[in-house]
């Protein structure tokens, strides 16, 4: 998708940081970070959201939350906890239309994500 700011990143026609890359996912810190640890996992495929997951997407939604698990262990988050948050359209709050879940911790989490 030409106009996609995710794309962008993944083409690299936006300059970012990857934290992790393999054949169907990337990882990077988000731009305006919630929390002191706040990591996007997205699938290099532009999908808009999880309302578009279609059946054949299963391996690929796993592997979102996989490397999203690695990417707490490997930023040393894993045993405080985090927060994995998906946001689905407009009433979900999502801004940007390719798929991504948001890794969140390194403090304890208010309900409305940001640190207490
Ligand atoms: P959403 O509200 O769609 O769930 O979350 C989109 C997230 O993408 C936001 O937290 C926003 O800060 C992040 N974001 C938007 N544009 C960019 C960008 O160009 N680079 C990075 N690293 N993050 C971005
Ligand atoms: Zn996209």
């Amino acid at each position: 998708m030409t106009n996609c700011i995710f794309c962008k990143i993944i083409n690299k026609d936006v300059p970012t940081n990857f934290l992790y890359e393999d054949e169907l996912v990337i990882a990077f810190k988000d731009i305006r970070p919630l929390a002191p640890v706040h990591v996007l996992v997205i699938p290099k495929r532009h999908i808009e959201s999880v309302k578009d997951l279609k059946d054949g997407d299963e391996k690929l939604a796993g592997r979102i939350v996989m490397v999203a698990k690695k990417m707490a262990e490997q930023l040393r988050i894993a045993d405080s906890g985090y927060k994995l948050l998906w946001r689905v359209g407009d009433d979900g709050g999502q801004e940007v239309p390719h798929i991504h879940v948001h890794l969140l911790g390194g403090a304890k989490l208010s309900e409305n994500i940001r640190p207490v």
